[in-house]
């Protein structure tokens, strides 16, 4: 993953959302198992964001958890109890246990995905 090209796309996105005004600051979705490094894409947007009418934002972090749905029953499995595990290790533990309906064709439907939820911009500009 290049974070940089990234933080760019984010940083292009939220100026265009912005229309000229003032960002105060940017929510963003990442997902646990999101290859995105948020502590790269903070360094990154210091560092782009500079001279542009996103610099200073801050950058809002909202983790969203693995989830993984059984292919056979369409039930999503409860993942809860290994919450804070290693991604990789949660997902071995969800397909070694497999679904309640016996299946172990569990597949992962979400907690993947990078995107940003939200702006805020000022009112004085
Ligand atoms: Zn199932």
């Amino acid at each position: 993953m290049h974070e940089m090209s990234i933080t760019q796309g984010l940083l292009n996105m939220a100026l265009e959302h912005a229309g000229g005004r003032r960002i105060t600051s940017i929510h963003l979705r990442v997902g646990r198992m999101s290859p995105v490094v948020p502590s790269s894409v903070e360094l990154f947007f210091e560092y782009l964001s500079k001279g542009t009418l996103a610099e200073g934002a801050a950058l809002h972090w909202e983790m969203q958890p693995v989830e993984m749905t059984c292919t056979d029953c369409g039930r999503q499995a409860d993942l809860s109890e290994w919450a804070d595990d290693a991604p990789q290790m949660l997902m071995a533990r969800a397909l070694a246990r497999g679904c309640a309906c016996g299946s172990r064709r569990l597949r992962v439907t979400g907690g993947v995905a990078f995107g940003m939820a939200s702006i805020e911009v000022a009112d004085d500009g």
